[in-house]
Parts: structure tokens; C-alpha cells; sequence
């Protein structure tokens, strides 16, 4: 996708012209203001913007300390259009953020040499944030991307009093795993169960991530305990149907895993030594990984909460699947 620029500048016969002498480098969009360009900007994050730093009612500068307080548009590269050539206007600018600055009246090899270094840093810096938020091997979220989530989520649930729910998935006996097959087609069994995982998520806003090794965190936004052992329940039948043999697994010698659940509404009784005070995002993964330690303990293959509320019935599948005991010794 070509990226996209906006221009903005109360003068339109400006954007005109800029917008003329930069079309072949991205899209163009406009905004005669620094009202409109915020919100342009938040409808669709642009990669570039051009601020023209003197415009009535909200000036560039203005406009530019909101674009750096805003999270999602904070990275974008803002570089100021202006007739001041004095050094306070460069370094007010600088110290609101800008990237760099072009004067008017706007020379065309300048302006397109400025813009075009400008784009690729973007794009540098987009490919470095993604690289760094990605695990290599699945291409899922990794563990950094997952406790940002995490803290996000966490906090959004607490102001719109919405449930979270996490789930922890560990893929079973995966040494036995590694050790009959190779370490390559464990990599490779570790690849499907992760997209699988991710192709069983149904909700835009739900994330998987690789949390470590052969652990995946599931975060599920608006979802219940209740809600969160049905996702729990499709992704313990998606792995099963990958089908991937495994010998010394727990399900009919096929890779399995198993899951632990735990979402915010559990009440403060259910969530057991949750101890003095509110519980916290660190307190929810703790609930889930005690919650996937009896699955493991209970036979793996199956997906837990801590404390089933009363007269609940388990997920079905993990009924199936239960191995002897001994497989859980480590887990006792
Ligand atoms: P359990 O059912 O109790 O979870 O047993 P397990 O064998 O899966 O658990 P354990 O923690 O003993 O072993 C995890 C294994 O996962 C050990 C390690 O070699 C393997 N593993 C972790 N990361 C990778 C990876 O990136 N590639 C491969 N091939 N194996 C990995
Ligand atoms: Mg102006
Ligand atoms: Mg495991
Ligand atoms: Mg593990």
C-alpha cells in the first residue's frame, strides 16, 4: 500500500500546489485546519504530515502537541510548512515534536527530498516496531506485544467496567514431542498450532500471542469466564483437528493442548489467593496459569478454571481426553 500523506494549511491554493508536486509519492489527503486534520488523522492514521505552523483558531504547534499526546498518532513524522525562517520558531517547533521543517515559499526539490527521506525513515521505524513486537517463528504478537495488550486491555476494562478474560494454552508432552520428531518438526508443529489458535479467534479485538516456548496467552476483550471457556473449547478442537501425530500424546496420538481460564468477573472468593487488595492484570495471568496447571494435572488435553462455579460441566472435548496420571507427576 503507498503511504499516505496529509497536508494541511489554511491556504487551499498551498495544499493545491503540494499536493501537485507530491502525488506520485503517496496518497494525499487535506485539511484546511488543525481541527480537521486531527481528525482526519484519527479516522486514518497517515504516514506523513505536513503542518503549516501559522493558521487561525488551533495553530500548527498546537495541533502538533496534540498529535504527539494522542497514542495511536504519536509516531507519525510531522514536519512544519513556515514563512518564519528564526531559529525560536525551528526550536519551538522541535520541542512540540516536529520532525523538521520546510520554509515558504516551498521549493519543489526540497519539499519532495524532505518528504521522500521522511517516508522511509516511517517506514524503517514501522518495520522495526513490528519486528520487535513479533515472534519470528509464528508470526503471532510476542510476549512484549502481549503485556502491552495486557495493560491496555486492563485498564479499558476497568473504565468501561467490561469483563477481561486470558486464557494460557500449552501444547502437550511437547518435549516428548521434540524428542521423537526433531527439533524442526517441532518448530513446525509449533507453527500450525499457533495459526490454528489465531484462525479459531473469532472477534477483531481478541489477540493470541506466543507467550514463551510452547505457550500461547489468549486476551479476550468483553468476555466472561463463561464466554472465555467456549473460545477455550473451540481452541482445544482446533488443534485436535491439525490432526499432527504425535505418539506420546494424550489424545488418540495426536498433538493436543491444554488451557486455563480466567476472566475478570470471577468473583473475589473464586479468585482464590488473590490476597489483600484489587486484584490486578498480574493477578488475572496468575488465576490463568493455575487454572492451566489442573488442566495439566487433571490430564491435559482440556481446558480449566480455577474453581468451576457450581453444577458447571467442563468443556466437553477434555472429558475424552484423559491420560494417566502419570503424565501429570509433574504437575502433582
Ligand atoms: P506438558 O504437557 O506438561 O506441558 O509437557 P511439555 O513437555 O510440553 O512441557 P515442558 O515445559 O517440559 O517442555 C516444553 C518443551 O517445549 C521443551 C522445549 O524443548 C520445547 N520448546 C520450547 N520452545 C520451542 C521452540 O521454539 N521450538 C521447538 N521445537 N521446541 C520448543
Ligand atoms: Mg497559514
Ligand atoms: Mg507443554
Ligand atoms: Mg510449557
Amino acid at each position: 500500500m503507498p503511504p499516505s500523506l496529509l497536508l494541511v494549511d489554511d491556504d487551499p491554493t498551498l495544499i493545491q500546489l503540494m499536493g501537485r508536486l507530491l502525488g506520485d509519492l503517496g496518497r494525499i489527503r487535506f485539511a484546511t485546519s488543525g481541527e480537521a486534520a486531527l481528525r482526519q488523522a484519527h479516522a486514518e492514521r497517515p504516514d506523513l504530515i505536513l503542518l503549516d505552523a501559522e493558521m487561525p483558531g488551533m495553530n500548527g504547534f498546537d495541533t502538533c502537541v496534540a498529535l504527539k499526546a494522542a497514542p495511536d498518532l504519536s509516531e507519525v513524522p510531522v514536519i512544519f510548512v513556515t514563512s518564519h525562517t528564526d531559529l525560536d520558531h525551528e526550536m519551538l517547533g522541535f520541542s512540540v515534536g516536529a520532525a523538521d521543517f520546510i520554509h515558504k515559499p516551498v521549493s519543489e526539490h526540497i519539499l519532495r527530498a524532505r518528504v521522500t527521506t521522511h517516508l522511509r525513515l516511517k517506514q524503517m521505524s514501522d518495520e522495526l516496531r513490528r519486528l520487535a513486537n513479533t515472534d519470528a517463528l509464528t508470526e503471532l504478537p510476542n510476549r512484549r506485544a502481549f503485556d502491552a495488550a495486557l495493560a491496555r486491555e486492563w485498564a479499558r476494562s476497568l473504565r468501561e467496567t467490561q469483563p477481561l478474560c486470558c486464557l494460557m494454552v500449552d501444547i502437550d508432552h511437547f518435549k516428548d514431542y521434540n524428542d521423537r520428531y526433531g527439533h524442526p518438526a517441532g518448530d513446525v508443529c509449533l507453527n500450525r498450532v499457533a495459526q490454528a489458535l489465531r484462525g479459531a479467534l473469532l472477534r477483531p479485538t481478541d489477540m493470541v500471542a506466543r507467550y514463551g516456548g510452547e505457550e500461547f496467552a489468549v486476551l479476550l476483550p468483553n468476555t466472561t469466564r463463561d464466554g472465555g471457556c467456549l473460545v477455550a473449547e473451540r481452541l482445544l478442537q482446533a488443534v485436535l483437528e491439525l490432526h499432527l501425530p504425535h505418539e506420546g500424546g494424550v489424545a488418540d496420538g495426536i498433538v493436543s493442548v491444554s488451557i486455563g481460564v480466567a476472566s475478570s468477573d470471577e468473583s473475589t472468593e473464586q479468585q482464590g489467593n488473590a490476597a489483600v487488595g484489587e486484584p490486578d492484570s498480574a493477578d488475572l495471568m496468575r488465576r490463568a496459569d493455575r487454572a492451566l496447571y489442573l488442566a495439566k494435572h487433571q490430564g491435559r488435553g482440556m481446558a480449566r478454571t480455577i474453581e468451576p462455579p457450581p453444577g458447571a460441566v467442563s468443556p466437553q472435548s477434555g472429558e475424552g481426553l484423559r491420560a494417566n496420571l502419570d503424565s501429570a507427576e509433574r504437575y502433582s
